[in-house]
C-alpha cells in the first residue's frame, strides 16, 4: 500500500510496476485467460488524472474516512491545479466499466498470468473462491495491492480503515448482528415491539437463556397444558452442533448447570414435508451497499431434506428426522448424494428451482411461499440496517468497499408460512457434490460481477461520491449531480445482477420506509425514483 506520504508520481511508478509487470503478459493474458473478464487498457495519463481527483476530494466531507483524508491530504500537498481539482465537480463522467465473471469450472490445473488483480484471504482459503477468481485471472498476493478480500470471519477494523475506493471486502462490520443467533432474535423482538408483532412475525418465539430464564419460565407456566415442544442451540455454534429438542423443562434446566448460554425456541411441529420428509432452504441474500442500501436474493439455492420420515411424535432425540442439516444428515445410512447437476430434484440435497418446480406441479402456492421469504429478508436486514450503517461511518472509507453475501436459512411449515431459522455469516461454499459446485459456482461468479469489480484503468474514478458539501461548490447543483450518479450507479449494478434479484429498493421500497431507524436519503432517493 501507499504511505499518506508517496509523491503522485510515486504512486504512479508503483502502479505502474503492479500492474504492468510488462505489457507483453497483459496482451497475452487478454487472449488467453480471461475469456469474459472484461480489462480495459491501463492509460496512466488516466491514472494521474484520477489521481488529481482524489488530491481535489476535501478532506472535511466525510469525518469518518481518516485513511481517506489522509490520502486526500497527502495529495493535496502536491500542488494541483485549480483548473484540474475544478473537474472533479461533476460525478457525471463516463460510467466506470467492471469485470465479468465466468463460474469456477472445478479444475485445480489453473495458470494464471500476472496482469495486476489480486486477492487476499483473511482465513484459510476456500477452493471455490480461489478456482472462480484464479479462472478469472486474479492471483493471491497477501501483500501487494489486492482487489478482493474474502474471508469466512469477521475483518478487523484496521483492514476497513485503509481501504482504497477500488477495493471491495466480502462482510460489512457488524453484520453479527443478524448472524449471531441470540442478537439476531434480539434485533427482530425489537422491530416486534416498535413496529408490531404481526409485521415480524417470522421467527420462532425464541429465548437466550439463562439471561431470560424467568421470563421463559413465566411464559412456559401459561402453556405448559399444551406441550410445547422447545429446540435448544449453544448460542455460537453451527452445522446442529449441541442442539436438542424436548418437551420436558428440566431438559432445559439442566443445561443451564453447564453455564452455556442456549438459545431456546419453540419447535415448529407442522413443517411442509416432501416424500415425508422434512426439508429447509438455504437461500443466498447479498447486501452491496448499506448507503443507499441494496439488497439482492439469488434465484437459485438449496434444499436440504432430512434423512428419516417425519413424524411429530418421533423420538426427538432422532436428529435424522428433526434436523435439515447436511453436515448431520450426510452421515445417515438413508442420505442420497446428487451426482448430477441436471437431476437437481433427486437425493438429500435439490436444487431450489427444483423445489419451486416441484411445489408449482403440486399446486401448492410456492409464489406466495417466496414472496414471504423475500418480505422477512428485507425486514430482517431492515432490522441491523442501522448497525451496520454506523459501523460504516466509522469504518469505512467508501460506499464500494464492502459486500456481503449471507446464507438465510427457512423452515417452511404446512400453512406455506416460512419460518427464519437463523442467518449464516458465511454461508458455507463447499463443493461435495457436483450440484453444489454448479448452484454454488454460478451464484459466486454472478455476485463477483454484480458488486463491481473495477478495471485496472479505472480503478481511481470510483466512488466520487464523497465529493460533496464543500463550500466553494455550487451544493445544489452538485448535489443534483451526486442524485443522478446515485440512480446511475444503482441501475448499473442492475444490469449487472444476472441470476441475483434485487429485492430493495423496488417499487414497493416505500412499504418499509417505516421500519427504518432513520430515513436516509439515499434511501429516499431511490424509493422515489422507483415508485
Ligand atoms: P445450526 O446453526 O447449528 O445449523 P439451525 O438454527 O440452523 O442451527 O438449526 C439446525 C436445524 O434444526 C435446522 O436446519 C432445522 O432443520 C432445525 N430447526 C432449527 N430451528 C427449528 C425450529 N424452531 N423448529 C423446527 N426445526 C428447527
Amino acid at each position: 500500500m501507499n504511505s499518506p506520504s508517496d509523491s503522485i508520481d510515486d504512486i504512479i511508478s508503483l502502479l505502474n510496476k503492479h500492474y504492468h509487470p510488462n505489457s507483453n503478459q497483459e496482451q497475452q493474458s487478454q487472449q488467453n485467460s480471461r475469456p469474459k473478464a472484461g480489462i480495459g487498457n491501463v492509460m496512466l495519463p488516466q491514472i494521474k488524472q484520477q489521481l488529481n481527483v482524489l488530491s481535489a476530494i476535501p478532506n472535511t466531507y466525510n469525518n469518518n474516512s481518516d485513511k481517506f483524508k489522509r490520502k486526500a491530504a497527502s495529495l493535496n500537498r502536491q500542488q494541483q491545479p485549480k483548473s484540474q481539482a475544478k473537474d472533479t465537480n461533476s460525478f457525471l463522467t463516463p460510467m466506470t466499466r467492471y469485470l465479468t465473471f465466468k463460474p469456477y469450472s472445478g479444475s485445480t490445473d489453473i495458470i494464471i498470468n500476472d496482469v495486476g488483480y489480486y486477492y487476499k484471504f483473511g482465513s484459510s482459503p476456500i477452493k471455490l473462491v480461489k478456482g472462480l477468481l484464479e479462472e478469472n485471472g486474479f492471483k493471491e498476493n497477501n501483500d501487494k495491492n489486492w482487489t478482493l478480500y474474502w474471508s469466512s470471519c469477521a475483518i478487523r477494523s484496521e483492514i476497513y480503515t485503509n481501504l482504497f475506493a477500488y477495493q471491495k471486502v466480502c462482510h460489512f462490520p457488524k453484520s453479527y448482528e443478524m448472524t449471531r443467533k441470540d442478537l439476531m432474535h434480539r434485533n427482530i423482538s425489537k422491530m416486534q415491539i416498535n413496529h408490531g408483532f404481526i409485521n415480524f412475525n417470522f421467527i420462532p418465539k425464541t429465548y437466550i437463556l439463562p439471561a431470560e430464564m424467568s421470563y421463559f419460565l413465566e411464559e412456559h407456566e401459561k402453556i405448559k397444558n399444551n406441550n410445547p415442544v422447545y429446540i435448544c442451540k449453544p448460542h455460537a455454534s453451527s452445522q446442529g452442533k449441541g442442539i436438542f429438542i424436548t418437551d420436558k423443562i428440566q431438559d432445559i434446566l439442566n443445561k443451564q448447570n453447564s453455564n452455556n448460554s442456549y438459545v431456546v425456541s419453540h419447535y415448529i411441529d407442522k413443517p411442509l414435508l416432501i416424500n415425508n420428509l422434512k426439508f429447509d432452504l438455504r437461500i443466498y441474500v447479498a447486501i452491496t451497499c448499506i448507503n443507499p442500501l441494496r439488497i439482492y436474493v439469488y434465484q437459485d439455492g438449496l434444499a436440504r431434506f432430512a434423512t428419516e420420515a417425519y413424524n411429530p411424535d418421533s423420538v426427538k432425540q432422532n436428529r435424522f428426522v428433526h434436523l435439515t442439516n447436511y453436515s448431520v444428515n450426510k452421515d445417515s445410512p438413508n442420505f442420497v448424494a446428487n451426482q448430477d447437476p441436471t437431476l437437481d430434484y433427486l437425493g438429500s440435497k435439490w436444487s431450489l428451482l427444483a423445489l419451486r418446480e416441484y411445489l408449482k406441479l403440486n399446486k401448492i402456492n410456492e409464489q406466495q411461499i417466496f414472496e414471504r421469504i423475500e418480505d422477512l429478508i428485507i425486514k430482517t436486514i431492515i432490522s441491523v440496517e442501522s448497525a451496520i450503517f454506523q459501523a460504516c461511518e466509522m469504518n469505512v472509507p467508501f460506499r464500494s468497499n464492502c459486500f456481503s453475501l449471507f446464507g438465510f436459512d427457512v423452515l417452511v411449515d404446512q400453512f406455506l408460512k416460512p419460518w427464519l431459522l437463523e442467518v449464516n455469516f458465511s454461508p458455507s461454499l463447499n463443493i461435495d457434490a457436483p450440484l453444489d459446485l454448479k448452484i454454488k459456482g454460478e451464484m459466486l461468479a454472478d455476485l463477483f460481477t454484480l458488486i463491481g469489480i473495477v478495471p485496472l484503468d479505472q480503478r481511481f474514478s470510483q466512488d466520487l461520491s464523497y465529493v460533496r458539501n464543500q463550500s466553494n461548490y455550487d451544493v445544489k447543483k452538485h448535489q443534483q449531480e451526486f442524485e443522478k450518479y446515485i440512480i446511475k450507479e444503482t441501475e448499473e449494478e442492475m444490469k449487472r445482477s444476472r441470476g441475483w434479484k434485487r429485492l430493495y429498493p423496488s417499487d414497493q421500497s416505500s412499504r418499509y420506509s417505516k421500519y427504518f431507524e432513520s430515513d436516509r436519503p439515499l434511501n429516499a432517493l431511490l424509493r422515489n425514483h422507483y415508485k
